[in-house]
């Protein structure tokens, strides 16, 4: 069975590199399928409030059978919880759905800089690490300003910044970032979303080619390769396990750089970080 390589936080605690995400995975569906990929090998998921599946993601924790010490289990503050007492009662609310007493990973979703409350949010967070309701904690879709804000307001770095990363859209501004104070990069639409464009892209499947991969598996190998922990999503069995699978594939250099070559100007497939959102 494949193991994913783990990658260690400023905080002293690990992440298995590979995980396995559940954005639009109905709650029942996600308890069948997170149960599948725990089964095929992987040891963490990617849920959130926003998802409506953390009772189903909980589920396949508790009936896996395997130690929770050895599962790696992430969700997300929703954008109406911002404000410091309402975060505090939003990660409370998510560990009752998911059954569990402590998450691994607590991230807040979306800064939405014009609400204006991403530190108050951020604080609820260094708030419920010290509770003991999250062990880590870190953010998701930051822009570079409000990131650099929350570190300088608290003093208190992000183990880890999820955002949208696949080799159309490689934020080298905000992983070049992220390497100076030890902050993870982690790739949310790792596959692009499946947009057909990039798993058929002649550079991805020349190399997929040569390996006898998936083009899949390339884009997940490079993300391995260059440092970044990807969460990506598939409610098919086979899909599940072949993703897995690229924890065995290992690039060259030469075919890493190819892949580096493809960020483009019209990369990014989901919202900007820095509009307010809804
Ligand atoms: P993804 O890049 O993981 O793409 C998933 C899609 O790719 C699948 O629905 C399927 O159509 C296709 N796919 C999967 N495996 C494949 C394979 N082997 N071959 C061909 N096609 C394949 O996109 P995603 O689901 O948006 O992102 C992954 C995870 O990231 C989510 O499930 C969620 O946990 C997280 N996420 C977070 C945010 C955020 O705002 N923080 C936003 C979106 C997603």
């Amino acid at each position: 069975m494949p193991t994913s390589p783990t990658l260690t936080f400023h905080d002293g605690r690990s992440i298995p590199q590979l995980g396995y995400g559940v954005y639009k995975v109905d709650s029942d569906v996600a308890a069948d399928v997170t149960g599948q990929a725990f089964a095929a090998g992987y040891r963490h998921v990617d849920t959130a409030k926003l998802y409506d599946n953390e009772e189903g993601v909980g589920r396949a924790v508790r009936d896996s059978g395997l130690p929770r010490q050895e599962l790696f289990v992430t969700t997300k503050l929703w954008n109406d919880a911002h404000r410091f007492d309402d975060a505090i009662a939003a990660c409370e609310a998510s560990l009752e759905r998911l059954g569990l007493e402590y998450v691994d990973l607590f991230l807040i979703h979306w800064a939405l800089p014009q609400q204006g409350l991403y530190l108050e949010a951020w604080k609820a967070l260094i708030e419920l690490q010290r509770r003991g309701l999250t062990r880590s904690i870190g953010v998701s879709n930051f822009p570079l300003p409000q990131l650099e804000e929350i570190i300088e307001a608290t003093g208190v770095v992000p183990v880890i910044h999820q955002i949208e990363l696949h080799p159309y859209f490689q934020q080298r501004e905000l992983r070049a970032f992220h390497d100076e104070h030890r902050i993870l990069t982690q790739a949310w639409g790792p596959l692009g979303q499946g947009r057909s464009d990039l798993l058929e892209n002649e550079t991805i499947t020349a190399i997929a080619q040569a390996h006898g991969a998936t083009p899949a598996q390339v884009v997940l190998a490079w993300h391995l390769a260059r440092g970044i922990v990807a969460i990506p999503k598939s409610v098919t069995p086979s899909r599940i396990v072949e993703n897995l699978g690229s924890v065995e594939l290992r690039l060259a250099e030469d075919e890493l750089v190819r892949i580096d070559e493809l960020d483009r100007a019209d990369g990014p497939a989901g919202r900007d970080p820095a509009d307010s959102g809804h």
